[in-house]
């Protein structure tokens, strides 16, 4: 569903992905580990084409980001084919970034209508829906401000499914939340990876990556250092630079 070949992309200087690798098959759940400033969110932002890669490329269900093949040539997508694109890909960020003066049943439609051009009625069923879903029917009309945090990012995270993506991609979700408010959050992820969505999700949640993800994969340096099951990744690494990371964030 997703697949990475020999991603590089540098800021001037500091080249922050070294080439990268990833294959994520449809349904996979995939948690990206590693310490600060490896390149983590980079990754994550070159997949749905926030940033451009400078070298390799990335494909989404087939589909090269941010290019159209014609004939043997690679020709950028307009941004129009580009927005097309990144609506098949949901984010979600670590701060929830919901639009403060629209209710929840808007902030959650409003994509699909504008995107989409979804019949308002579809998205509001399907708003609704999702709201259930996350727990959070009775917050239909309310404004984020008057909700946790952990309700704007579950919000966030139906947001980003009204777009019914092909897969979903998460940089540390709950890394801004008060701790008693992670677990709901995570249930939420939880269900989401059952219900079979191909899912990259970058995380410090040992515990959530260990029972979740199909495959840990440990980044470092812009690169891929160590990737297996949670098992052979969180338990047992076989790389020191592995075992160091892990040493510190337990
Ligand atoms: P963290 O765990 O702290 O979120 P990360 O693994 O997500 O870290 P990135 O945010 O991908 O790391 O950053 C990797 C490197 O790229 C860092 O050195 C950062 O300063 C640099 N960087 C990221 N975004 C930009 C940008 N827009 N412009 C310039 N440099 C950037
Ligand atoms: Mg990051």
């Amino acid at each position: 569903m997703v697949r990475a070949h020999g991603v590089v992309k540098s800021y001037g200087t500091n080249h922050v992905l070294k080439g990268v690798d990833l294959d994520v098959a449809p349904g996979e759940v995939v948690c990206l580990i590693g310490p600060s400033g490896s390149g983590k969110s980079t990754f994550l932002r070159c997949i749905n084409h926030l940033e451009r890669v400078d070298a390799g490329q990335i494909w989404v269900d087939g589909d090269i980001v941010g290019y159209v093949q014609r004939g043997d040539a690679l020709h950028e997508q307009s941004d129009k084919a580009m927005c097309q694109t990144r609506a098949t890909i949901g984010m979600v960020f670590q701060h929830f970034n919901l639009f403060p003066n629209l209710r929840v049943i808007d902030n959650i439609t409003m994509a699909p209508q504008l995107v989409l051009r979804r019949p308002k009625a579809d998205t509001v069923r399907l708003g609704e829906e999702l709201l259930e879903r996350v727990g959070l029917a009775e917050k239909r009309n309310a404004y984020p401000r008057q909700l946790s945090g952990g309700q704007q990012q579950r919000v966030a995270i139906a947001r980003a499914l009204c777009m019914q993506p092909k897969v979903m991609l998460f940089d540390e979700p709950t890394s801004a939340l008060d701790p008693e408010l992670v677990g709901d959050v995570l249930a939420v992820m939880r269900d989401l990876a059952q219900s079979g969505m191909t899912m990259i999700v970058v995380t410090h949640e040992m515990g959530f990556a260990r029972d979740v993800a199909d495959r840990v994969v440990f980044f470092d340096g812009g690169t891929i250092v160590e990737s297996g099951s949670a098992e052979q990744v969180i338990t047992e690494p076989r790389h020191a630079r592995t075992q160091a990371f892990l040493r510190a964030v337990r």
